[in-house]
């Protein structure tokens, strides 16, 4: 079974979230727990909690397929202490909102060398991050997603999320998200079946299925290896429709959250019944 949603909007509070996927036939959803673009957020409301836990219910979409994402500030290899410290006291706040939710995923990026150190270094306190934050919380897995690789970013290698993986001493709370956009601009190809087949293969070799814990349906506006982070609607963009047809036929994507996060809203009914046609 397949569980394809969109990043829906938490306008008005997270507990509108389960409401606007269902309005658009989503079996699964991402959403921003806080601001994505701020360090600090309020802490969720006792009433806010309730009613998302309501919604969910009354949505019908499990807990198990709510994919949250973390604000785009926090950076878990960060070079310096103040800006890891920061980081990971960020990140342990979007946890534990997580767990107020019930929801078990919690997907980011992991970070980036701002060029002061290695990738091996910044990828181990990654790692280090991670562990801090599993330490302190109960439930939640940690998902890291692939990035485009932009700037000094890591995780565009699946090289960098094994070798994060490898770090975690908890591996039962550590997974990953795959971004087919950043997949593909990243030199990762999967326009064809022939290269859908390679470039999971590989995945597979290097970081293996079992950590697979969602998806992100993307098309592509740059083209293969660009290494920038531009998303388009499903069919429009360099990557087509092929991998998305892939994905729909191949059993190793069955009962994880796959997440649009294409760029016109408006689109999303007509994408996800788009995918359940196939
Ligand atoms: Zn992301
Ligand atoms: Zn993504």
């Amino acid at each position: 079974m397949k569980y394809v949603g969109a990043h829906v909007s938490v306008s008005g509070g997270v507990e509108n979230a389960p409401l606007n996927a269902q309005a658009i036939g989503a079996k699964s959803f991402a959403l921003f727990t806080k601001n994505q673009r701020q360090w600090h957020a309020k802490p969720l409301t006792e009433s806010s909690v309730v009613a998302f836990r309501e919604n969910l219910d009354k949505s019908g979409i499990k807990s198990e397929h709510v994919l949250p994402h973390d604000s785009y500030l926090i950076n878990l290899g960060h070079p310096e202490p103040e800006g890891l410290e920061k980081s990971r006291t960020a990140f342990l706040d979007e946890m534990q909102r997580c767990e107020l939710l019930g929801l078990s995923l919690l997907n980011f990026h992991p970070g980036a060398t701002l060029r002061k150190i290695s990738e091996e270094d910044s990828l181990q306190l990654v790692a280090d991050s991670i562990n801090q934050v599993l330490q302190q919380t109960q439930g939640v897995t940690a998902v890291i997603e692939n990035t485009a690789g932009q700037g000094s970013t890591l995780g565009y290698r699946f090289e960098h999320l094994a070798a994060i993986i490898h770090g975690v001493e908890d591996k039962t709370r550590v997974g990953v998200c795959l971004d087919t956009c950043h997949t593909f601009v990243a030199g990762y190809d999967m326009r064809t079946e022939e290269s859908c087949e390679n470039t999971f293969a590989e995945f597979d070799r290097v970081v293996g299925f079992s950590y697979l814990c969602g998806m992100h349906l993307n098309d592509s506006k740059p083209d293969l290896g660009a290494r920038v982070d531009r998303h388009h609607s499903l069919g429009q963009g360099k990557l087509g429709w092929e991998v998305f047809r892939y994905i729909m036929h191949d059993k190793r994507f069955d009962d994880i959250p796959l997440v649009l996060e294409t760029i016109d809203n408006s689109l999303w009914p007509d994408e996800i019944a788009a995918l359940y046609a196939i």
